[in-house]
């Protein structure tokens, strides 16, 4: 098969035309319109399989996942999804994994309104999988990292550590999966977060209003709220007892459940600080929707603690270098 029949065949229609769309695939470039008083919000996420993914990831799962990591990063800015380019590295045309990939993909789109409009395809030795993702905002009213209040509470949207736990129970020392099918022995929940993690758009819509300061968890809280601090010259105190997570994380050691919450990666949850009058004004409105889990403090740094006690804690996230 040519270059040109696989886009054709598996991603030329593979998702349905959005109203901002005025050309998609088939010529150089795509042509956008951008809605009346918005800016455009656009960012990338490359997935290298065996680094962001165990090999044994079904292809669905795989072109799922890539979609939901940009539309998180959109959410993290409370954008509107619009538009993805799909750039594809494949070791071989693989029929049958293309046609479960791009199902995967067209699934996502479908439930967030985004049209594939473009990408690149090449041949390489590693499936690599490089996704630019599209979104408008408001002008000015994107939600940034660099703005946290000192006073704000810290809250997350949701469980933090369940993509982190379910890693752990498939990955053995050398970091492959213990067997191949590992991932098909995980409960379903553990399965989800891990392969189809949900980008919390809506949310960060809802936020536009509300919080100083976003970003959406990917490499763990600990370091991805340490990037909100740095931007913003501010410091946190996290009171561990209010990061919710699932019932298996509490049935483990406390050193051990921690790790997973603040430095396991992978639970695409949004990390946003907000005045603690809003934080009223939204919990009023959309009752548990979000979690109050710390304090925005002049200090520098983290200050954790546990049932009112300082505890020592060391944040270390997931870094590629
Ligand atoms: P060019 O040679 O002009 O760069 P290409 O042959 O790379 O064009 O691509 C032809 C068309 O197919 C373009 O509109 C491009 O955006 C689209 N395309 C190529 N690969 C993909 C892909 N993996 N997913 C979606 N669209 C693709
Ligand atoms: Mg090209």
């Amino acid at each position: 098969m040519s270059e040109f029949s696989l886009i054709y065949t598996h991603f030329q229609h593979a998702t349905a035309k959005h109203k901002n769309t005025i050309l998609g695939i088939g010529d150089d470039c795509a042509i956008s319109r951008i809605p009346p008083d918005c800016e455009l919000v656009s960012c990338v996420d490359t997935l290298v399989a065996g680094r962001h993914f165990v090999f044994e990831t079904s292809p669905h799962a795989i072109g799922y996942k890539s979609v939901a990591v940009n539309l998180s990063d959109l959410a993290s800015m409370g954008a509107t999804p619009y538009a993805i380019l799909l750039g594809l590295s494949l070791p071989n045309h693989d029929n049958d994994w293309l046609k479960e990939f791009s199902r995967g993909i067209a699934d996502i789109c479908h439930q967030f309104n985004v049209e594939l409009i473009g990408g690149d395809t090449t041949k390489s030795d590693i499936l690599t999988i490089s996704i630019t993702a599209l979104g408008f905002v408001k002008k000015g009213q994107a939600i940034r990292r660099d703005n946290a209040k000192i006073g704000d509470v810290i809250c997350v949207s949701g469980r933090i550590g369940t993509a982190s736990l379910a890693l752990s129970y498939i990955l053995g020392e050398n970091g492959r999966c213990k067997h191949s099918n590992s991932i098909n022995e995980l409960s379903n929940h553990l399965k989800t977060a891990l392969q189809y993690p949900t980008p919390q758009v809506a949310l960060g819509q809802l936020l536009l209003d509300y919080a100083n300061s976003m970003i959406d968890i990917s490499d763990g809280l600990g370091q991805d709220l340490g990037h909100i601090l740095k931007a913003s010259g501010v410091g946190a105190k996290l009171y561990l007892e209010n990061i919710p997570c699932i019932d298996e994380l509490n049935d483990l050691p406390l050193d051990k459940k921690y790790q997973h919450i603040i430095n396991g990666g992978d639970d695409y949850q949004l990390c946003f600080t907000m005045s603690q009058e809003n934080f009223d004004k939204f919990t009023a409105l959309y009752p548990n929707r979000i979690y109050p889990i710390g304090e925005i403090v002049a200090n520098q740094g983290v200050d954790f603690f546990y049932q009112n006690q300082q505890v020592d804690f060391k944040i270390q996230g997931w870094e590629h270098f």
